[in-house]
Parts: C-alpha cells; structure tokens; sequence
C-alpha cells in the first residue's frame, strides 16, 4: 500500500501577507502565527490532498474523536535564516522520526518522508520572510497529528489531521528557574507514552505545574512513577546535571522523551573531553551533591529554550541554591548549539538542514 495518493502538494496562496502587523521585537512564544499552514488528511488507508493554504481556523466536528480519546501529537522543531538569508533546519530527520514513533504509540498512521520534506520546503519558501537572522531568532515549526473521525466509540480512528504551523520567536529567557522535585505526581508511566509527544502528557503536566508555580516555583522535576526515587525531565525539557565536573543525564526510557537537544550536548560534550555520564541519577544523589557542594549545575534542554539553567530546587521543603558557575557548562552547549544552528560556525556533526 502506497502511503499517500498523490505527493503533489496543491498551493493556495494568502491575497495578502499579516507580516507587516506583527512586532518581531516584542514576540511572546507560539502565539503569531504566518500567513500559511500545511494540511494533509488520512482518509480510506491513505494521506491525501496535501495543501498549503493560507493560516485561519479549521472546520472540524464536535464528534471528532481528537476532543474525546485525546488521539493526537505534535512535533516541536525551528528553522534558522543565517546573515546570508539561508535557511535552515535543525536534524529535522529526527522530528520526523520522532513523530512516528508517537504515532505508532498512539495507534495513528505513520507520515510519509517525502511529503514531510517536500511540505517543509514549500510552507517555508512561501513563509520565509518571517524568520528573521540574528542570534536567537528563529520560526517554531509544529507539525501534529489528530484524530478527525467523527463519533464518539472508544476505538482508534480512521481518519486524521496531520497539519504544520510556523510561529516566529524570539531567544527565548526563561530567567530564574526554580524547580520542585515530584514526589506525588508523575508526568509518565513504565508502559505509558511518556517518550511519545502525545498532546496528553501535556495537558496532564498543567495541575502539578501549577501548585508548583503557587509556591514560587516555574517548575517541576519529574522522577520515576514508581519510587520517585530517580530525575528524570524538567518540565518539558530534558534534564541535565554537572556534578564537580562530570556531567550527567538520565538513560531515555519508557517515560523520558528521546530529546534532539539532549542528544546533541552529549554529543558536544563528548566532543568537548567533557566526562559525560549516560546513568541513572537518584534524587539522594542530588541532595548529598547539593549539600557538599560538588553540584556545581543543573540545566534544562529543549527546543523551545535551548538550554535553561535552573537556580535553585526544592526537595522535602527544603530548598537547595545553586552556585553561579562563570563560565557554566550551560552557557558553553547554548553557544555552541546556537552557533550551529544559525550557520555561525562549522558544523562537525552534520546537524544542519539547508532549506
Ligand atoms: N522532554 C519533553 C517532555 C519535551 O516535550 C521536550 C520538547 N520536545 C523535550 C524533552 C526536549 O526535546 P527536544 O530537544 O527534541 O525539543
């Protein structure tokens, strides 16, 4: 079975482009979106009709079985405009990768390469002018996935949504982050879909999140479901910490999503000397590194942020501040990423996706 009809993506241009109303200096993230989007429906066994056409709301039943068994997932990448006007992506292949794997955990059709490549290179040559060059700035890409079958049975449906959204950013500071360790909640289970980017994990994360943030804190480490005995993600980062300095990040598993960042700082810090740990990390661990004064960081990885250093972490109504590190490791992956990202520098791992 052939998985699309046919890859030719019909184009229907916006009359006029919204770029001119939108400030890029004052951007707060994933809220303007450019002036088109890519759709593409599953329907008898197979993608068709793949369309770019202008940015606006979709018509979809209230019966859809997206809004009632959560059949949905999304991609999170960005796209890069060097002081040359290139364009580029980061290791999109494995967003690709990745949102099939969701897909499969979560019983939907997996996404044909070539129309994902191909829709990436039209929506973005039709939207370039939206990315701006300059350290930091770059366009979110969110690709996702829905359930569009209409009726409300409790089965896998038979129809989809895949759809792909532009939303220009700006760098992106977090500040201060400080963060709880979980010891109720869990964001992901042993047999769950914590490493697919299914639109629940998300909406789940919100309630444990927010009591968090009424105590001071932006977010939450999350631990193992089992014992709350071991780190496991911060937020929707992966986590990572610099013990004197070796520096450590728990194994991917069941519950941790498989983070393009993440691999890319072992990868840097590898290439580094840097002594890097692939292990387990136990929340006692952290306490005794904290309390002896050999955990000199803890940082977050991500798309969306990069790398965001977290300053302080709660435990058993403890709080435990961390040591301003001049220079930090954190600071070095940022730079590092950043500069492969916006074409500032070689790029010894191939990494780069011209456009
Ligand atoms: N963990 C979770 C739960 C996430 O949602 C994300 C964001 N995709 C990450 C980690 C970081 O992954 P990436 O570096 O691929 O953005």
């Amino acid at each position: 079975m052939s998985l699309i009809t046919s890859q030719k993506i019909h184009i229907n241009k916006a009359s006029s482009s919204r770029i001119n109303d939108v400030d890029f200096n004052n951007l707060t993230f994933g809220s303007v979106f450019t002036d088109h989007m890519f759709e593409c429906d599953f329907i008898d066994g197979n993608w068709q009709n793949p369309t770019i056409k202008p940015y606006g709301p979709i018509s979809i039943s209230p019966a859809a079985k997206v809004f009632h068994y959560g059949q949905a997932v999304f991609e999170g990448m960005k796209a890069y405009k060097d002081d040359h006007g290139k364009v580029f992506l980061f290791r999109p292949k494995e967003n690709l990768k990745r949102i099939n794997k969701s897909s499969v955990r979560m019983a939907i059709p997996e996404f044909p390469k070539d129309v994902f490549f191909e829709a990436m290179h039209k929506i973005l040559e039709l939207d370039k002018d939206w990315i701006k060059s300059g350290l930091g700035n770059s366009l979110y890409i969110r690709p996702f996935v829905m359930a569009t079958q209409v009726g409300v049975s409790a089965s896998p449906s038979n129809a989809y949504k895949f759809m792909i959204l532009l939303s220009p950013a700006q760098a992106y500071y977090t500040g201060e982050v400080r963060v709880v360790i979980a010891q109720q909640y869990s964001r992901a289970a042993d047999g769950g879909v914590g490493f697919a980017k299914a639109a629940g994990n998300y909406g789940a994360q919100f309630y444990p999140t927010n009591l968090a943030r009424e105590k001071g804190f932006q977010q939450v480490i999350w631990t193992d479901s089992n014992e709350h005995k071991y780190l496991e993600e911060a937020g929707t980062m992966n986590v990572f910490f610099r013990i004197n300095n070796t520096l450590i990040t728990a194994p991917t598993n069941d519950r941790i999503l498989d983070g393009i960042t993440r691999k890319s700082v072992i990868a840097i810090a590898e290439k580094n000397n840097i002594t890097t740990e692939v292990r387990k990390i136990t929340v006692s661990e952290l306490v005794n590194a904290a309390k002896d004064g050999s955990l000199k960081e803890i940082f977050g990885a991500g798309t969306a942020a990069v790398i965001s250093p977290v300053s302080a972490f709660s435990y058993e109504e403890t709080l435990y501040e961390l040591p301003k590190q001049e220079p930090s490791f954190a600071s070095e992956f940022k730079k590092e990423l950043m500069e492969i990202q916006h074409n500032l520098t070689e790029d010894p791992f191939n990494w780069r996706y011209k456009v």
